[in-house]
């Protein structure tokens, strides 16, 4: 039973590979780092995902989303349900190597990885790289995103939020 369940898992797995979050339509829920927990007992589906950022209201596309995917793609299945958790908080270092590279692909600088030495948050620019170093409060409360301005190549993009749920 251990081993068939393991199978399943792994099929879900696959499944949200191409669950993307409606906003970012590149990227998966997956490579956004959303996934924490998947459970199969008795053909009853679990998915534990956690928000990325707390007042998108993404969130029920998503939780539809994930839980059609799998109904769509899996085979005797009884019930399916996805849940938002929030332990462990959602990090923006979450979103895989392959996830950033896509969220650039889309014109969005992915959330950065660090402060400046001023504390900062230093943005790169998704088209030329060049780093753009934001002011804190260029970000709204509530917004996952926000319009940029390149310096260096004079390119609108957006920037993703670095923030966690914490
Ligand atoms: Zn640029």
């Amino acid at each position: 039973m251990l081993t068939e369940n393991q199978l399943i898992i792994d099929k879900i797995h696959e499944i949200l590979q191409h669950v993307k979050d409606p906003e970012i339509p590149s990227v998966s829920v997956m490579e956004l780092g959303m996934i924490e927990n998947i459970k199969v007992d008795n053909g009853n589906v679990i998915v534990e995902a956690l928000p990325t950022f707390v007042g998108c209201p993404a969130l029920d596309i998503i939780k539809a989303n994930i839980e059609n995917a799998i109904k769509d793609h899996l085979e005797h299945i009884n019930s399916v349900i996805c849940k938002f958790i929030y332990h462990p908080p959602w990090t923006s270092d979450r979103i895989s190597t392959e996830g950033r590279e896509k969220l650039k692909q889309f014109g969005i600088a992915p959330p950065p990885e660090f402060f400046t030495e001023t504390g900062l948050w230093s943005v790169h620019c998704p088209y030329c790289d060049s780093a753009y170093t934001t002011i804190e409060n260029i970000f709204g409360p509530t917004a996952c995103r926000s319009i940029l301005y390149c310096k260096n190549c004079k390119n609108p993009f957006e920037a993703m939020k670095p923030i966690s749920t914490l």
